[in-house]
């Protein structure tokens, strides 16, 4: 068991690190620890103290926000929850790049480790960094460095010099006690585009499809392909539980009332969510482009918010009738998910989870409580459809060998650049389940390393692997390290091997 401590202050912090110093006690940061899937809060080493920054919970900057100036000032403890309701009740125009990890996940943490957001990249929202280094010294990035009081330390990213903000994230070079983060404002109309592909065997052009409309600009935000799988482990408990709950269905009712609505929200191997925003002029002449490039292969439906209110208002009270009940039951259960690309975070995915392993009781913060393990293998992707096609379907061959089913998402998340989501769920009571799943996990990731490609995020399993690829990058990095941490005061992470 490794010690915890909760720092509320950055003096605090301070006074850890030098605490440290003297005794020789790793330190591992965690904002809320809640990195599901790719280790959690668990340090990578042994005889670490846990530095749980969940206490340090200020939006620094309250009073300072607003549409002219769409920055907040987070700490680490700060979470989607927290960050969506401050800004729905003070500033109703402004919204942010939301995760589809729970409302009580890090907005800071997850940016640090480079997660994804529904916008983009989280990396791409954070600058001005203030971090404690080994040596206990405080730093802050970009302008941030001339005083909080300067007009410049929350306007400009880039500030003079060398850009340190990089070595901060996906490192174990210093403890970040706060952050810039971009706030973005609410475009006037907000839409999404569901695509259902008819054919898998055309998902390669499929995504080069999307990938294209991204590329112009036609989709704003990442466009996330799941597979029939993924779908079916994010939807089913949302629709039981409306069809358990509002129409009384029980037992084998139940299941096949879910499957019948299932079919209509993913009635194919392949499902994309994308979305588009602007004035309504924009939307129009947008979303009808779309269709015309996508209709060949996929089944186009556009979903907005009021569409959603209205339709299930009425199928709602028609609830008696068998198709009335399951397109309720599928409004009832995507609304949720399609909050996200408007920045509304969601406990729903993680609900799911809870569910499928037999408690749903459990508050989503607390998956870890359960049997559900998880675990990420998340390759970085060449923006080319044909490409990603095939190394799906060889990697779903490979993880069936080991009894595995993979819940995959490829989201086209930036122009250039696509990252698929791939994870593998098992009973982590069962010990020949969590073994196997290892296995598996080992296998998959030889494979994408064999395609020449990487994972964008890894587990400290991969680094020793990773490390070898590239011995001397690793070598500069660990360099850097020793710069800003001589004594090696901030534990090893996933990312920096000792
Ligand atoms: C169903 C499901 C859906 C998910 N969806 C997404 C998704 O859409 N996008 C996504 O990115 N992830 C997703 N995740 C993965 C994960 O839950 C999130 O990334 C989550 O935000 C990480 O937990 P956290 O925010 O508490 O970060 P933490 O666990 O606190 O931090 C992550 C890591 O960053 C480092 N770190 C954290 N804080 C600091 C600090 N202050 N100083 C220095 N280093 C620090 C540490 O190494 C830490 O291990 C999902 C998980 C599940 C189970």
């Amino acid at each position: 068991m490794s010690a915890t401590f909760t720092p509320k202050t950055v003096a605090e912090v301070v006074h850890l690190v030098q605490w440290a110093r003297q005794t020789r006690t790793p330190l591992y940061p965690v904002s809320r620890g809640l990195n599901w899937g790719y280790g959690s809060s668990s340090p990578v080493v042994d005889g670490c103290a846990v530095v749980d920054l969940s206490g340090m919970r200020e939006i620094r900057n309250k009073t300072e926000i607003s549409a002219r100036n769409p920055v907040a000032v987070i700490e680490p403890g700060v979470t989607q929850g927290d960050l969506h309701d401050h800004l729905a009740e003070h500033h109703p125009d402004l919204t942010f790049n939301v995760t589809g990890s729970g409302r009580q996940t890090s907005v800071l943490g997850n940016a640090l480790d480079r997660g994804v957001g529904y916008i983009g990249p989280r990396k791409e929202d954070i600058y001005g960094l203030e971090f404690v280094d080994g040596q206990g010294r405080v730093f802050e990035t970009g302008f941030r460095r001339l005083g909080e009081h300067s007009p410049l330390a929350h306007t400009h990213p880039y500030g003079l010099g060398p850009m340190l903000d990089g070595l901060l994230s996906q490192s174990n070079f210093g403890i970040v006690t706060s952050a810039c983060f971009r706030l973005l404002p609410r475009r006037p109309r907000e839409a999404a585009v569901s695509f259902s592909l008819r054919e898998p065997k055309d998902l390669g052009a499929f995504l080069d499809a999307l990938i294209a409309m991204k590329r112009e600009g036609l989709l704003a935000t990442v466009t996330h392909a799941g597979n029939r799988a993924r779908t079916q482990a994010t939807l089913t408990y949302g629709l039981s539980k409306y069809l358990a709950a509002e129409c009384g269905l029980r037992g084998e009712a139940l299941e096949r009332a879910a499957v019948q609505a299932l079919r209509l929200v993913a009635p194919y191997e392949w499902t994309a969510l994308g979305s588009v925003m602007g004035s309504a002029g924009q939307l129009r002449a947008t979303l009808k482009e779309i269709d015309a490039r996508s209709r060949r292969w996929a089944r186009v439906r556009v979903v907005t918010e009021e569409r959603l209110r209205l339709g299930y208002a009425v199928l709602h009270r028609l609830r008696w009738l068998p198709a009335a009940r399951a397109q309720a039951a599928a409004i009832a259960a995507i609304r949720p998910l399609q909050g996200l690309a408007r920045g509304v975070p969601t406990d729903a995915p993680i609900d799911n989870l809870l569910w499928k392993f037999g408690r749903p009781e459990l508050p989503a913060e607390h998956l870890d409580r359960s049997r559900c393990g998880l675990l990420f293998i998340n390759p970085a992707l060449p923006a080319d459809g044909g490409f990603v096609a095939r190394l799906m379907d060889e990697l779903d061959r490979l993880a069936a060998t080991f009894g595995h089913t993979l819940n995959t998402t490829i989201n086209i998340e930036t122009p250039t650049s696509v990252v698929a989501v791939i994870n593998l769920l098992f009973d982590r009571a069962d010990p020949q389940a969590v073994a196997q799943a290892h296995r598996c996990a080992d296998a998959l990731y030889r494979c994408i390393d064999a395609s020449g490609l990487s994972v964008y995020r890894a587990r400290a399993d991969m680094m020793a692997d990773v490390v070898a690829r590239n011995p001397a990058y690793w070598a500069l990095v660990r360099s850097l390290k020793d710069v800003l941490d001589p004594q090696g005061v901030i534990a090893p992470g996933r990312y920096c091997p000792a």
